[in-house]
């Protein structure tokens, strides 16, 4: 059905093939000019629209207010940028494809034992997932062979066009806690009203964004094929302490509950530790008061942080035991890691898990060069040993990406040159990371809002689309792209996180 819905589109339509190139700032493709004088009162309009309508984070650091409950609007580019149609399209198309690959992908825990298992030798975090993979092997497996298991995936994955190739480039997939989807979904709600206000700019540029409605209903039908719904059964959203993009989360939360009537416990994985009991019989987890949970849904537990002691740990097996449906399993998790995202580049590899060669042939186009760091592959791989040797003589070129998310773990520049002294002394830890080409988006400028000020700067985008996957035993209840994301940074950081203060939020304006 997918192929069927994407057939007829080529991996590389013709007349998209140098968009990348032609791709170019805002004011020269619409002819807008805000002048200097434009801009203050536009920022000032954009900065009370996103807190009118809930485009905001948490405030941090003001000691007056209980800081739960004090927001600010959320980092944002004051009009959207130009991406090239036909690619945007291409990649939400292929968003079921990407679902399809990571539930075949988890569900091959042998192979994810297998090609992790160096890099968790020098990953401790890496290292305790897959022991919790094997740990709760056996009792995943009666549950498949009861048909009795919902899976639930919502992924972002995440694209750069790379101007040198012409190519558009997957960055990574994210299958733990992908973020920013529904105030994603305010921003194209932001540029619409801003495209009302500018008159050189087009509001049916702007592509629809689903997020809001897509994203609870992904969660609520997981929650409803789990079957606990009349016993008063509840999702549980998986949080840290202090989230700062707390507001992102509420919106699927109020989604929740105003589409599906279903209510939302934010707790932490300390919290569950202390107070969720699994019955070992039935598999249900209840709450304190008695809630039995049908959904957990991770927006933490993605970072070593998120578990500080043995506890969480504990909460995270035994989360993993239950019959509830998980945002993600460990294996979608671990499906998720850069390491994972290398390997299947590797001949033959994703072919193995999409074995029609029109699916494989489709998302291969999207991957940029990977390469593994594992010393037994550097010793046997002639392409591995030519890429490092590159990467030591030109280290602009590449990324080195430990098995982090979250933003800001990666390495670039002079930590690349001291790759070659850390081969050199046996360089053993080097299996925890992987070798990325370096993609080089064409640049823009923006004006980005950051706490009711503007500035305008050099910029570069990363596209990201949502994907919602709910599969229950052997039959898909869902599998579609579910929105999207665009963040902007400056070009001189090198980093893309919203969260991590690099980046604001963006949205597509197709040309
Ligand atoms: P994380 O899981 O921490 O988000 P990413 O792989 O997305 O890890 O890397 C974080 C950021 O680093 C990206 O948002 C992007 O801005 C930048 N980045 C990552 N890989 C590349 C690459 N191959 N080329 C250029 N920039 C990259
Ligand atoms: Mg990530
Ligand atoms: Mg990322």
């Amino acid at each position: 059905k997918i192929r069927q819905r994407i057939a007829g589109i080529s991996p590389r339509p013709r007349n998209i093939v140098n968009d990348c190139r032609i791709y170019t700032c805002l004011k020269a493709t619409t002819g807008m000019d805000l002048g200097k004088e434009g801009i203050m009162p536009l920022v000032e309009d954009a900065v009370v629209w996103s807190n009118q309508h809930g485009l905001v984070v948490a405030l941090k650091g003001d000691e007056f207010v209980n800081p739960d409950f004090a927001v600010i609007h959320a980092p944002l580019s004051l009009t959207p940028v130009v991406y090239p149609r036909a690619r945007f399209k291409l990649a939400q198309q292929v968003m079921p494809l990407f679902n399809r690959l990571v539930d075949a992908v988890a569900a091959d825990e042998d192979y994810l034992e297998g090609t992790l298992r160096h890099a968790a030798q020098y990953d401790g975090f890496t290292g305790r997932l897959l022991a919790v993979l094997h740990a709760t092997r056996s009792t995943r497996d009666e549950m498949r062979v009861a048909g009795r298991n919902v899976v639930l995936g919502i992924h972002r994955s995440d694209y750069m066009l790379d101007q040198p190739s012409g190519k558009f480039l997957q960055v990574e997939l994210n299958t733990i806690a992908s973020s920013f989807g529904c105030l994603s979904a305010l921003m194209t709600r932001l540029h619409t009203y801003m495209a009302s206000r500018i008159t050189s700019l087009d509001p049916a540029r702007l592509p629809a964004n689903p997020t809001l409605e897509h994203i609870p209903d992904a969660i609520a039908t997981a929650a409803t094929a789990v079957g606990l719904r009349e016993q008063g059964g509840v999702v549980v959203m998986v949080v840290q302490p202090g989230e700062r993009n707390a507001y992102d989360q509420q919106w699927i939360q109020l989604g929740l509950w105003e589409r599906h009537r279903l209510r939302t416990v934010r707790m932490t994985l300390g919290d569950i530790a202390a107070s969720a009991k699994l019955d070992e019989t039935t598999g249900t987890v209840t709450l304190a008061n008695g809630a039995p949970v049908c959904v957990f849904y991770f927006r933490a537990g993605y970072t070593p942080v998120d578990y500080p002691t043995e506890a969480e740990w504990a909460a995270r097996e035994l989360i993993e035991r239950s019959n509830a449906a998980k945002c993600p399993t460990v294996a979608y998790q671990l499906a998720g890691t850069k390491k994972v995202q290398q390997d299947l580049a590797g001949p033959g590899v994703l072919e193995r898990f999409l074995p029609d060669s029109r699916d494989s042939g489709l998302l291969r186009e999207f991957f940029a060069g990977l390469w593994s760091l594992d010393p037994r592959d550097l010793t046997t791989d002639p392409g591995v040993a030519a890429a490092v040797a590159d990467a030591v003589a030109r280290p602009e070129a590449y990324v080195l990406k430990p098995q982090r998310e979250g933003g800001g773990n990666n390495l670039y520049g002079r930590s690349i040159v001291e790759l070659r002294a850390a081969l050199a002394a046996g360089g053993e830890q080097l299996s925890a990371y992987i070798l990325m080409q370096r993609i080089l988006p064409p640049s823009n400028r923006s004006i980005l809002v950051r706490n009711g000020q503007w500035s305008e700067a050099e910029t570069l985008s990363e596209l990201g689309i949502y994907g919602t996957f709910v599969r229950h035993g052997d039959a898909v209840l869902r599998n579609q792209q579910s929105g999207h994301l665009v963040r902007t940074k400056t070009s001189s950081s090198n980093e893309g996180g919203v969260a991590a203060g690099f980046a604001v939020l963006d949205s597509p304006y197709l040309v």
